[in-house]
């Protein structure tokens, strides 16, 4: 079992509460491949996009010993190893394979993961086993028809499912899994990518829905207009401040994220040192 407290990492976790206290951390991009389909996803490999679902490469598990090493001298208040893609960690091994390389190599670093969900309840056992002490799960909707505006299809054990019957799945599956966790004392944040014409109204029902599962704190991420969502508005910020102010009679709510890179590394919103630990290209800022 986790020994990290959500009020321990409200101390030392970045996304959990912990940016008071200049807690970094470093992102792993060892999940290459996703397995859901969300409307709003532009996965890619580059040097220059700040935001979710980029890297500048991917690396293989054992790789990571090195990166780790380097990070931890150049950025010593890094606290937690944290996997968020570029796709979904629970897709391949990975991550599990990375955080087993990190338990024994690193075991003081905070072990974090995010995940679309699909495949937690199945999978919870092995994230318990591995000792991850937070993890993160993206929660769209938990009403299928809304979800299924989000999402085009799912690939569920090797077969692609489309519409209202994969939203059913990774709703279902994504709360199962939730509970899982929850119940084996690893603290849950949930992400919920805001698209106002979407699920603007349905904020509320996904807070008292993740919390009453064992989620205890509350991210809400506004949308970047791309792919086939491209021409949905991104909420303004008196939007995002009201769905937050309606989801915190629910949840405690995280303000403070800052759509990191799959590759970020430092404190959010205070240092980066990606360029350095991953070799992208200098940026012109
Ligand atoms: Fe963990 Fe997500 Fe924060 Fe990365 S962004 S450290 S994966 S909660
Ligand atoms: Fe993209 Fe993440 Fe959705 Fe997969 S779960 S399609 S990586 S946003």
């Amino acid at each position: 079992m986790s020994s990290n407290s959500y009020k321990n990492l409200q101390n030392s976790h970045p996304c959990f509460g912990g940016q008071k206290n200049n807690a970094g951390r470093i992102h792993l991009p060892v999940s290459p491949g996703c397995n859901i389909a969300c409307k709003f996803c532009d996965r890619t490999i580059n040097d220059v996009d700040e935001r979710p679902g980029v890297t500048s490469k991917i690396l293989q598990p054992e790789e990571c010993v090195e990166v780790l090493e380097k990070a931890l001298k150049i950025c010593p208040s890094i606290k937690v190893a944290g996997i968020a893609g570029p796709g979904d960690t629970l897709a391949t091994d990975n991550a599990i394979r990375t955080f087993e390389i990190i338990k024994e190599k690193f075991p003081k670093l905070i072990k974090c993961m995010s995940t679309n969900g699909l495949l937690l309840n199945e999978r919870a056992e092995e994230l318990i086993k591995v000792g991850v002490d937070s993890l993160t799960v993206t929660v769209n909707a938990v009403d299928p028809e809304i979800e299924s505006k989000l999402n085009s299809y799912i690939i569920y054990h090797g077969k692609k499912i489309e519409g209202i019957e994969a939203a059913e799945i990774l709703i279902k599956n994504q709360l199962e899994g939730i509970k899982k966790i929850a119940k084996a004392g690893i603290t849950i944040k949930v992400n919920t990518v805001l698209v106002p014409e979407i699920n603007g109204n349905h904020i509320e029902e996904i807070a008292k829905t993740v919390k009453e599962a064992g989620a205890s704190i509350y991210n809400i991420i506004p949308l970047i207009p791309q792919y086939q969502l491209k021409d949905c508005e991104a909420p303004t910020c008196p939007q995002i401040d009201e769905a937050r102010t309606r989801a915190s009679k629910y949840i405690d709510v995280f303000r403070h994220c800052q759509r990191c890179r799959a590759d970020a590394v430092g404190i959010p919103g205070k240092s980066e040192y990606g360029d350095q630990i991953y070799q992208r290209r200098l940026r012109i800022k």
